[in-house]
C-alpha cells in the first residue's frame, strides 16, 4: 500500500486542505480501478464502505491476490465535510460558490480530440494508452504549476487526475433517504450489471449525459466524443467506465451494510477475474435497468407537512398515494402520487415541505425527460 498526498489550492492564509489517496496492488497492473467516497460529504455510507476496503484491500494485497491496480479515497472532499452550520453537515452545495459538488468538472475532450487521428492507428491497446496520456496530460496543463485559482477547482481537478487512467470509476453516494441503487451509461452497464447483483440494486438508472457534468460522466464522455469523432477510422474503445453506487440514505453509517457493500466490490473484481479466486454464483438483479429519462422527480405541490404513505423499495402502480402534503392552517390536504409505474427509491428526510420541492423519486419506465436530468 502506497499513501500519497495531494495538496489543495489554500482558500485562506493559514489554513491547508488535502486529498489523501491510497494505492494497493502491483504498480504495473494492465487493469485500474478508483473508487473514491463521499463526494458530496455529507453522504458518509462510503467513507466507511472505503475505510472497510482498506483492511480489505491491504489483505489481499499481502496474499498476492490482488491482481489489479486499486486507487481509494475515502475523503473526496475535505472542503465539504468542513461545512457544518449550527450542528446541521451542509455537504452537498459549495459555501464559496453554492455549486454542487457534483457537477461541472473539466471538459477537457477538445484538447484531448486536437490532432489526435496523427497519433492513432490501428491497435486498440495503443490507442487507449495515447488517449489516457493526453488525457492526464491535459489535466496536467489545467492543474499548472501554481495550481488552480479556487479550492473547489483544484479539489475537482485533483480528484479527475487521480481517476482518469482507470478502466473504473466507482463514486461512492448515498440519497436522502433511500434502497440501494445505481446510476451508469448504457455501453458501461454489461459492466456493471454483475456488480449491481451483488450489490442489490433495486434501481439502476441508464443515461449518456444527463447534462450535469458530473464526476461519473467526466470520464465516459470523452471517450464517447473520440468514439463519435475517430471510431469510424481508428479502433476505440471506452478506456474509462463509470459507475456511481447511491449505498442507500445517509443515516445508513452502519458496519453491516458497509461489510456487505465492500464484499460487493471485491466478488465483482473477482468475477472480473482482477481478485484471485472464484466469485460467487451471481445474485438475481432486484430490478431490471431503467433509462434515467424514464424516471421521476415527485414535487410537492404545496407546502405543508409531509406524510409518507410508501416507502422506499417499493414497486408502486401510475396513481399510486406517495405522500400528502398537509397545510394544518387551511385544512387543505394534497395527495403526491406516482405518475406512472416503478421502483419508489428515495425520499426527502425533510418533513416540512416547501412548495415544489422534491420529495420523492421514482424509476419509471415511459422516458418523458430530457436536457438536464438530475436533481439540483
Ligand atoms: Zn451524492
Amino acid at each position: 500500500m502506497e499513501h500519497r498526498k495531494h495538496p489543495l489550492t489554500s482558500p485562506v492564509p493559514g489554513t491547508e486542505r488535502q486529498i489523501d489517496s491510497f494505492h494497493y496492488g502491483p504498480a504495473d497492473a494492465e487493469r485500474h480501478l478508483y473508487i473514491q467516497g463521499a463526494l458530496h460529504a455529507d453522504e458518509l455510507p462510503g467513507m466507511l464502505v472505503a475505510w472497510t476496503l482498506k483492511q480489505r484491500l491491504a489483505e489481499l494485497e499481502a496474499q498476492g491476490q490482488l491482481a489489479c491496480r486499486v486507487t481509494l479515497v475515502p475523503v473526496a472532499n475535505p472542503v465539504g465535510l468542513d461545512q457544518q452550520l449550527m450542528d446541521t453537515p451542509l455537504g452537498r452545495y459549495d459555501f464559496e460558490s453554492l455549486t454542487n459538488f457534483n457537477r461541472r468538472y473539466a471538459n477537457v475532450a477538445d484538447e484531448i480530440a486536437d490532432g489526435l487521428d496523427a497519433a492513432l492507428n490501428d491497435d486498440i491497446a495503443h490507442n487507449r494508452d495515447v488517449i489516457r496520456d493526453r488525457f492526464e496530460a491535459a489535466l496536467d496543463a489545467a492543474l499548472g504549476k501554481t495550481g488552480p485559482t479556487t479550492t473547489l477547482e483544484s479539489m475537482r481537478l485533483t480528484l479527475q487526475r487521480l481517476a482518469c487512467r482507470a478502466d473504473f470509476v466507482l463514486d461512492l453516494h448515498c440519497d436522502f433517504d433511500a434502497v440501494e441503487h445505481l446510476y451508469t451509461t448504457p455501453a458501461a452497464w454489461p459492466v456493471f450489471e454483475p456488480l449491481a447483483r451483488y450489490f442489490g440494486a433495486k434501481a439502476n438508472m441508464l443515461a449518456t449525459d444527463s447534462g450535469g457534468q458530473s464526476f461519473d460522466e467526466c470520464f465516459t464522455l470523452v471517450w464517447e466524443r473520440l468514439q463519435q469523432t475517430f471510431g469510424d477510422r481508428f479502433p476505440l474503445d471506452y478506456g474509462c467506465q463509470s459507475v456511481t453506487l447511491e449505498l442507500r440514505g445517509q443515516r445508513d453509517v452502519d458496519h453491516d451494510l458497509a461489510a456487505h457493500d465492500a464484499q460487493a466490490i471485491i466478488d465483482w473484481l473477482r468475477h472480473l477475474g482482477l481478485v484471485a479466486g472464484e466469485a460467487p454464483p451471481l445474485p438475481g438483479l432486484p430490478y431490471p435497468a431503467t433509462e434515467l429519462a424514464a424516471m421521476d422527480f415527485l414535487h410537492a405541490p404545496i407546502g405543508g407537512l409531509l406524510v409518507f404513505h410508501a416507502t422506499p423499495g417499493m414497486t408502486v402502480e401510475a396513481g399510486q398515494l406517495i405522500a400528502e402534503i398537509i397545510d394544518p392552517i387551511s385544512d387543505r390536504v394534497e395527495p403526491v402520487r406516482a405518475p406512472q409505474a416503478g421502483m419508489f427509491y428515495a425520499r426527502s428526510q425533510r418533513r416540512m415541505a416547501t412548495a415544489g420541492m422534491i420529495v420523492a423519486d421514482i424509476a419509471g419506465h415511459r422516458s418523458h425527460r430530457s436536457g438536464y436530468l438530475l436533481a439540483p
